[in-house]
């Protein structure tokens, strides 16, 4: 089956079966007014979508990549456009000094961090005999290490001030098989078993749920086979892949007061692709 570019992205394709919202232009909701949020990852794809989701919401935010800091800072422009203070901040999640100079950068800049999205991954296709243990670290370091380091650098002040509302980044590779890229699927796994526990760990005050996306177009998924976008449509109830805006509207729920009795949970948004249970 082929399938088009606009069926894939679900532009001009069934306008009743698959609503794509201008990217929340006309969001009027101030849930977040008056919080500071840090978006790892907040350059590129899904990060970008949530940091500015969540400061059209009112948060001031801090933008933090890796490499790309003139993508970064066109996030922060397009922010401060719509009158919420942002900061692009570099924040390499592989270095323990990196993170925690990004988050005292941000204190210092915009306060202490009161929403944190942590966004910034990586992924590789290698099949087990591909694997070798410096893929496998590397994989680890960064997403699983990395959420770690992102998390234990603004924990301790969350709890202090008794707020925090924390979302992390899963997959659905964590839930299912996906012997084409075991490192990532088990990395994935991890940082879900971190949210879990994160959530028993700093209760009362602070919330953390993780979100597990499906296929999400992306610079990450940009290089999959037309094969690829075709099976996975195929497989999909809802018809298409998932656009960013999808993932950032789903994190806005969760750091929000709207999912008030919600923590440890990893919810799911891969188009009915996975339903667990
Ligand atoms: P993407 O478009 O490739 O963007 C990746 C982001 O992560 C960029 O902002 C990048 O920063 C940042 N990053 C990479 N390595 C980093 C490091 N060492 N330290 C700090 N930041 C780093 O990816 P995406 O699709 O938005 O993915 C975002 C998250 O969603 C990832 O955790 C990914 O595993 C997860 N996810 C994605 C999909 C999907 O289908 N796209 C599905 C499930 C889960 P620079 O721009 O500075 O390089």
């Amino acid at each position: 089956m082929l399938v088009s570019a606009d069926r894939r992205t679900g532009r001009g394709w069934s306008s009743e079966k698959c609503f794509q919202p201008q990217m929340s232009a006309m969001v009027t909701d101030s849930s977040f007014a008056g919080r500071v949020a840090l978006v790892t990852g907040g350059s590129r794809g899904i990060g970008r979508a949530v940091a500015l989701e969540v400061a059209r919401r009112g948060a001031d935010m801090a933008v933090a990549y890796a490499n790309n800091e003139s993508a970064a800072k066109e996030v922060a422009d397009e922010i401060q456009s719509f009158g919420r203070q942002a900061v692009a901040v570099h924040c390499d999640v592989s270095s323990q000094s990196g993170v925690e100079s990004a988050v005292s950068s941000v204190r210092d800049q915009l306060g202490p961090i009161e929403l944190l999205v942590h966004s910034a991954g990586i992924w590789e296709s290698a099949d087990h005999t591909q694997l070798t243990e410096e893929r496998w670290t590397k994989m680890m370091d960064v997403n699983l290490t990395g959420t770690y380091r992102v998390i234990w650098a603004v924990k301790d002040e969350m709890i202090q001030r008794q707020f925090g509302r924390i979302v992390t980044i899963g997959s659905i590779a964590a839930l299912v098989s996906r012997p084409a890229f075991m490192h990532y699927s088990v990395s994935k796994a991890a940082v879900i078993a971190m949210t879990r526990t994160c959530a028993e760990a700093f209760a009362p005050h602070i919330r953390i749920n993780c979100v597990a996306p499906g296929l999400i177009e992306t610079d990450m998924t940009s290089q999959l086979p037309q094969e690829a976008w075709d099976q996975m449509i195929a497989g999909t109830p809802l018809q298409r892949v998932g656009q960013p805006h999808d993932i950032a509207k789903l994190v806005c729920f969760l750091l929000s007061e709207e999912s008030s009795y919600t923590t440890g949970q990893t919810v799911i948004a891969s188009g009915g692709r996975i339903t667990i249970p």
